[in-house]
């Protein structure tokens, strides 16, 4: 599938660097991570999570000339019109805490109750081939659930804690790591590429 068997991934983050090259090894591919090629990361300037991760790894794949694969990622909450949505990492500010995030979105959800407190999880990944690639393979997981009211369990990241999967009595942070990555919007999202790259 490649004119060559790297791939740079636009993204620093370990955990995810970790989960796709090892998808990636399959392949024969190996996976680099942009911040070993010093390259930063574009304004997200996209009105969701394809359009960004597609702007991360046509710019990624832009300026290193290799294959290119962005991830983009957030909590979805449609009563609140879809926030904290593209702003998920920073809902409560650009220098927020995770914590911050999580008490703010309680805060905006308390007076919501039954199907007002349904939200997903949600993961876009975008492969280019190549930075003007016309027909990108982009592919989306989500994680459906609904928000309890307080804090339960301290796994995970982000909303976690306040997250209900649909289905289940623990919370995303409840959850072992290896069970959320199996059915989590990132795990269903891999489990789609893996079988398109087939
Ligand atoms: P990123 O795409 O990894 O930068 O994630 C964006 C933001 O979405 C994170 O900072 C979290 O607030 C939220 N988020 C994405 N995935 C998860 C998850 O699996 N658990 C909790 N929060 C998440």
């Amino acid at each position: 599938m490649w004119t060559n068997n790297r791939l740079v991934l636009a993204s620093g983050n370990k955990g995810k660097l970790r989960e796709f090259s090892k998808l990636f090894s399959d392949f024969g591919t190996e996976v680099i991570p942009q911040t070993d090629l010093h390259i930063d990361s574009p304004e997200e300037t996209g009105l969701s999570f394809i359009e960004n991760a597609l702007l991360k790894a046509r710019h990624a794949s832009a300026v290193t000339k290799l294959p290119a694969l962005a991830d983009d990622s957030g909590l979805v909450i449609p009563a609140l019109d879809g926030a904290p949505g593209l702003y998920s990492a920073r809902f409560a500010g650009s220098n927020a805490s995770d914590e911050d995030n999580l008490k703010l979105l309680l805060d905006r959800m308390n007076a919501l109750r039954g199907d007002d407190r349904k939200g997903h999880y949600i993961c876009a990944l975008a492969l280019v081939r190549h930075s003007t690639d016309p027909d990108p393979i982009v592919v989306i997981g989500r994680w459906h659930g609904q928000i309890i009211d307080a804090p339960r369990g301290d796994g995970g990241f982000g909303y976690d804690p306040i997250f209900l999967p649909d289905g289940l009595k623990e919370t995303a942070a409840e959850l072992d790591s290896e069970t959320k990555n199996q059915i989590s919007h990132r795990g269903l999202a891999v489990i789609e590429l893996r079988s398109l790259l087939r």
